[in-house]
């Protein structure tokens, strides 16, 4: 983790009182290094059998009520989570429909500059003023084709 990120979550934290504890932090770098989002059940995986699964939940519901994680429902209601764009910056997500992955995806500057004229283009005809989208794209991974 690097320290700017580290001082924005600890600050985001004393916000609300808290302290960016052990298991908090254990956390937050297990979904720093996945490539996507994370359910518990997948955090519990990484962190192995000293971390018990309900100091995860813990940790994520409290995270997540401080908007340093946001919750993605992937396919089949599932819950996974993954650091928010305000400390990871924009990105989208491809959803495996065989498997259930789902993969964060970084695009270029132009094809988001791209995609920003068509949401602003299907919004306008509802008269809305988009403040940001989430792409999700639907289909199969590399492994399931
Ligand atoms: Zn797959
Ligand atoms: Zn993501």
């Amino acid at each position: 983790m690097t320290p700017n990120l580290d001082s924005q979550i600890t600050e985001r934290l004393a916000l609300d009182g808290l302290r960016f504890t052990r298991g908090r932090r254990e956390v937050v770098e297990a979904l720093l290094a996945s490539d996507g989002p994370m359910s518990a059940n997948e955090l519990s995986d990484v962190l192995g059998d000293g971390v018990p699964l309900s100091s995860i939940y813990r940790s994520l519901a409290i995270l997540t009520d401080a908007h340093i994680l946001t919750v993605h429902l992937a396919t089949k209601g599932l819950a996974r989570y993954e650091l928010s764009e305000w400390l990871v910056g924009h990105h989208h997500h491809l959803v495996c429909t065989e498997c259930g992955s789902v993969e964060d995806i970084h695009v270029s500057a132009s094809h988001e500059e791209r995609l920003r004229e068509v949401v602003d283009a299907v919004a306008s005809v509802a008269s809305f003023i988009p403040s940001s989208h989430a792409l999700e794209i639907d289909g199969r991974c590399a492994q399931c084709q």
